[in-house]
């Protein structure tokens, strides 16, 4: 047997002001050929674990590129050209081939491109034929068009948000593909839409229980593997929105049943599982008076893992014109000022232009007397599940009694190592601003007095209602109250 595995993502706000660009891609990740080295990303773990099981079965594996960019906007044509061409050149030359194992966001939006891992997935099927496997595992924040299950013997998506679950759903992936390629299953895939957009936390009730039953309904009545997607909201997509994804061995009945009642049992606890954040102001103030420290703080507008700059300043100079000190602020994005710090050296200290920089979402600009306190070059910041993140050049540096790290690669704050890296004694501040939506939850929770969530101004607004989607399919909830209500009739 011969394996093709690959790894091409992003999730894309459509509306953010960034670019992606092959240099983002650079940036974050990119490997070729199975290269791994040992601060490796997330999404590269699967085609790793996929890579050692297919060698334990003496089958032959071929690596083409991995990449991944920390999401921003839309990605630049040629880059999703090159790239996509380029794991289809290596195909070609590797086949004949028994299955394809992808490793993909799910959300990846590029220039004339609205479903970039349809198009790949689609000209993948073209090359291959019509009997060859093809298996996929996805971020949770992903959409799932209707050409791309088509194109699909078997998509796997994480269940947990924060992601800690991405190898066990690479296993999963991994086992299905397996079992066909040794004739004793064939898989057959059934999606039920569930008309909601929405941003959805696993580690609350009663989405706990929701996931928990998703994973006892595994392996019953040929049950292989069910999932929920649970979409990008801050994708203007056609198919964007949630979707319960049922994978069985050949019962197509069973398959979309199930799918369609958990799809409705989701449906039901719409209004409980939509997350509640405070504004700006009532969050700061309730931090301060909470009991115990540290308060975290989660700057979710401006988390740059969901496509946000993470260079705005509206909490920081909050807490600058309130006198608020005893805080640290994890991170600012801002190449300009991170090389500054960087160069000046530990000990430095000059006036500096800090953060607000990128676009009207970032805020205006901090003008401050700074220290530098702590360089790190090159550095890899523990992320989830023993998975790294690039942070490039990073500073800590102390202004008016706030610590900041500042960094010149753009990356999210999912563990306290995002501060305690640069000596900064967490358990000193009472307040620590963390710009993530839920990714630091994990690993924050157990050192926390207390974790608020807040809506400050930024990029990434909370009330889809306000998001101006232009290619929506409509009717979705919460946008139309009862999508049920009318016939009409979205993509799925
Ligand atoms: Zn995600």
């Amino acid at each position: 047997m011969k394996i093709f595995t690959a790894c091409l993502g992003t999730e894309t706000h459509t509306g953010g002001p960034l670019p992606t660009d092959t240099r983002a891609f650079e940036e974050t990740y990119l490997v070729r050929g199975g290269n791994h080295p040992e601060a490796i990303n997330m999404f590269g773990v699967p085609l790793v674990i996929w890579a050692e099981a297919a060698r334990a079965r003496g089958w032959d594996v071929v690596e083409s590129l991995c990449t991944f960019a920390t999401p921003s906007g839309l990605v630049v044509r040629r880059t999703h050209e090159d790239f996509r061409d380029e794991i289809l050149a290596d195909l070609e030359a590797a086949l004949p081939v028994d299955a394809v194992m992808l490793s993909l966001h799910g959300a990846m939006v590029a220039h004339g491109y609205d479903d970039c891992e349809g198009d790949l997935v689609s000209r993948i099927r073209g090359l291959v034929g019509p009997d060859v496997l093809i298996g996929a595992e996805f971020d949770l924040h992903c959409h799932i068009s209707r050409q791309f299950a088509e194109d699909l013997t078997a998509l796997v998506i994480y269940k947990e948000y924060p992601h800690t679950d991405f190898a066990e759903r690479a296993q999963d992936l991994w086992r299905i593909i397996e079992a066909t390629l040794d004739g004793r299953i064939k898989p057959h895939m059934a999606v039920h839409d569930c008309r909601m957009v929405g941003v959805f936390h696993t580690t609350r009730e009663p989405m706990r229980g929701f996931v928990d039953r998703m994973t006892e309904l595994e392996a019953t009545d040929g049950v292989l593997s069910i999932s929920l997607g649970h979409g990008f909201p801050w994708g203007d997509v056609a198919e964007e929105g949630a979707r319960i994804v049922v994978v069985t061995d050949a019962r197509p009945d069973v398959g979309r049943d199930l799918a369609e009642r958990l799809g409705r049992e989701f449906w039901d606890l719409r209004h409980e599982i939509t997350p509640r954040y405070l504004e700006m102001e009532d969050a700061i103030t309730r931090a301060l008076t909470a009991p115990g420290s540290p308060i975290v703080l989660a700057d979710m507008s401006d988390n740059p893992g969901g496509g946000a700059p993470g260079d705005s300043t509206a909490i920081p100079l909050r807490l600058f014109r309130r006198g608020i000190g005893m805080a640290a602020v994890g991170g600012i994005w801002d190449p300009v000022a991170a090389s500054i710090c960087c160069g000046a050296g530990e000990g430095a200290e000059f006036p500096l232009r800090l953060g607000g920089k990128t676009g009207p979402t970032s805020g205006e600009p901090m003008d401050l007397r700074v220290r530098v306190n702590t360089v790190l070059r090159d550095h890899y910041v523990e992320s989830l599940g023993g998975s790294k993140r690039y942070m490039g050049d990073a500073a800590a540096i102390t202004a008016d009694g706030i610590d900041f790290v500042v960094h010149t690669a753009r990356c999210q704050n999912s563990n306290p190592a995002f501060f305690t890296d640069f000596g900064i004694d967490i358990t000193e501040k009472k307040i620590l601003v963390v710009k993530s939506m839920q990714h630091f939850y994990g690993n924050y929770a157990p050192v926390a007095a207390e974790i608020i969530y807040t809506a400050a101004p930024g990029t990434l607004v909370w009330d889809f209602k306000d998001f101006p989607y232009k290619k929506l399919a409509r009717p979705v909830w919460p946008l139309d109250d009862d999508p049920w209500a009318t016939n009409a009739e979205r993509p799925w």
